[in-house]
């Protein structure tokens, strides 16, 4: 069983295709998504689509619960307010179905997934490798799949505590020796200092993971998202990845 994981679309369409092109050439047997596939960005509805069409399993993050009605928009900063009001308007019906029917947190082949945390799969930050042991006591299974905080990231603990850090592209990881916890980043607005799209491959019997990045037309995103009319600081940080 090998298994593609994708995170944090955000409707960057450019970017998911990008992704789902690299993934296609590893021929992986499931997609995975951990959510925030709308908000921050341009292209929500197509978005929604792909990811209802080609995933196994799928989370809700906090933008996809905003943009649904079950967060407050009040909880949202300003930028990330103005996204998902913006999303809400042209949200199509087929998409706010799609985002009705998603949960924070799942499993999937004895891995347990969250868009956040254990502790909170709506709102957590896992960037610490105190918050990632926190999660590890909690999860039901020794891997751990975590989104949510758009930072590419590793988490072991072999025995001796956790150990790890941010999860650099090209990243190969032996998970036989112990419980870990992953975070692929994000497809559509990384924040760990590569603009490049991330995506996880997993290869559940052999009990390995690849990090992943790839290039994709980060010009056509930010030319999207200004003729929507979305806040102009989001698509400049999109050629920073921050
Ligand atoms: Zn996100």
């Amino acid at each position: 069983m090998r298994v593609a994981v994708v995170s944090d679309i955000h409707s960057n369409l450019a970017a998911l295709e990008a992704v789902l092109a690299a993934i296609d050439a590893e021929s992986p047997d499931e997609l995975w998504c951990l959510g925030d596939l709308v908000g921050y960005g341009p292209r929500p509805n197509e978005c929604c689509a792909i990811v209802q069409e080609r995933s196994a399993v799928c989370l809700a993050g906090n933008h996809d619960l905003a943009v649904r009605g079950t967060i407050h928009l009040a909880e949202f900063g300003g930028d990330a307010a103005v996204a998902a009001r913006w999303t809400r308007d042209v949200l199509a019906p087929e998409a706010q179905a799609l985002l009705e029917r998603l949960e924070p947190e799942g499993s999937a082949h004895d891995v347990s997934l969250y868009h956040g945390s254990a502790r909170d799969p709506v709102w957590e930050y896992v960037l610490s490798d105190a918050a990632a042991g926190a999660t590890l006591d909690l999860a039901p299974s020794p891997l751990v799949l975590v989104g949510h905080s758009h930072v590419a990231l590793l988490a072991v603990d072999a025995g001796e505590g956790v150990s790890g850090g941010v999860a650099e592209a090209g990243l190969e990881v032996d998970l036989r020796a112990g419980r870990a916890l992953l975070n692929p980043g994000s497809v559509g607005q990384p924040r760990d200092g590569d603009p490049r799209a991330a995506f996880l491959l997993l290869d559940l019997e052999a009990r390995r993971a690849s990090f992943r990045r790839v290039e994709y037309d980060v010009a056509r995103t930010q030319r999207e998202m200004r003729e929507a009319k979305l806040p102009e600081a989001l698509a400049v940080r999109l050629s920073a990845g921050q």
